[in-house]
């Protein structure tokens, strides 16, 4: 290394030893890789986004406690807007409670296999990562997760439901279960219900003042403005009014703001992008479970996680080759040998089917 490369800044050795986010973006025909909505929003959305951005005042800053917009969510959700934190997608608001309530001699608690972001922000916020294990058929097991945090004492316990990768969604009964260690012990219960509307129910039903419960939820899936990034939390006035402290003043720009509120006058149509990607759900796991070789895991979301009976990986190659990318999980711990499709639009889907019957027989053992 030269004296100069040598004198160079280097991060912090927890930052040093980090991977980093990787999943690839490649330009093929059917992307079925990163959870995204197969469908944009619709075109009316888009002519009275355009209209709205008319009037924007471009030389102001935006309005800091992004009031109209937590007022229009509020009213969607059924909850005040005090209760409301909006971010640069649901990472942010992620990263933003982990700034607030990690840190330092703090941990947080979570339960593999899971969002890998999860772990990965605690770790850029200096917060110590617990990692608790799954059950059979990847359900949090109540009475351990409860002995866990009893015994580890977390600030922050991220549930992800429906989980990612593996699309696993909690009964009520374990998040009532964790809610009430967590204010036996004081800690927070994080709900990361990134995929919550495609699941049979929500945690949001559980909020209130007293509890310490944040469902974290996004604009990236079902409202199919990944594009937008815009996520937000619902949690207690008092966790919120902690957030906004750490939150940067100005985050949420007057445009993503503003397709945030546009974006729910189109209530319809999401609800009917995600009914027909429920449908389309049950097709794909039925196919999955019908060819040899393969093993779905339920999935309460807008992938399926495959496990495959052979080389994954080289599963994944081909694939890729036929056009199709969806998701590595084949090194992973926890999902060895697997394989996360997102569900796209019909003809994505069986694009995918049939790309998968040509290569599968190459593969499987
Ligand atoms: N949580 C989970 C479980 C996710 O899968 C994702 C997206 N991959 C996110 C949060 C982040 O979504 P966004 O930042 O786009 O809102």
């Amino acid at each position: 290394m030269s004296p100069a490369a040598e004198r160079r800044l280097q991060p912090r050795d927890d930052i040093k030893a980090l991977d980093g986010y990787h999943s690839p973006q490649v330009d093929v025909r059917v992307r079925l890789n990163t959870n995204e909505s197969p469908y944009p929003p619709p075109p009316e959305f888009v002519t009275r986004y355009v209209a709205a951005l008319q009037d924007v005042d471009w030389h102001r800053y935006p309005d800091r406690g992004a009031r109209d917009l937590r007022a229009a969510l509020g009213a969607f959700l059924g909850q005040p807007s005090e209760r409301l934190l909006c971010a640069n997608g649901s990472n942010e608001v992620l990263q933003t409670l982990l700034l607030t309530y990690g840190g330092s001699g703090r941990r947080a608690l979570l339960f593999e296999p899971t969002y890998a972001l999860h772990a990965q922000i605690a770790r850029t916020t200096a917060t110590e990562v617990v990692s608790g294990e799954r059950g059979p058929g990847y359900a949090i097991d109540a009475d351990a997760a409860a002995e866990l945090m009893r015994a580890t004492r977390p600030s922050v316990v991220f549930v992800c439901s429906p989980n990612n990768p593996t699309g696993t969604v909690e009964p009520r009964e374990t998040v009532e279960r964790l809610l009430s260690v967590a204010s036996e012990i004081g800690a927070l219960l994080v709900v990361d219900e990134a995929y919550g509307e495609f699941a049979p129910w929500s945690a949001l039903e559980l909020i209130s003042d007293d509890r310490p419960l944040v469902v974290v939820r996004t604009y990236s899936k079902v409202w199919s403005l990944a594009s937008v990034r815009l996520g937000f939390a619902v949690a207690p006035e008092w966790v919120i009014a902690d957030l906004e402290k750490v939150l940067l003043p100005y985050t949420l720009s007057v445009p993503t703001q503003i397709a945030g509120i546009v974006a729910l006058d189109f209530r319809r149509e999401m609800e009917a992008r995600v009914a027909g990607l429920v449908e389309e759900r049950g097709r794909l796991f039925a196919a999955l479970a019908d060819l040899p070789g393969l093993t779905a895991v339920p999935s309460g979301a807008n992938f399926v996680l495959v496990r495959v009976d052979g080389d994954a990986h080289d599963l994944w190659e081909r694939l890729l080759e036929q056009g199709v990318l969806v998701r590595d999980f084949s090194s992973w711990p926890r999902v060895e040998g697997c394989l996360r499709i997102t569900v796209g639009t019909p003809m994505e889907n069986d694009a995918f089917l049939t790309a998968l019957s040509a290569v599968l027989p190459e593969v499987v053992v």
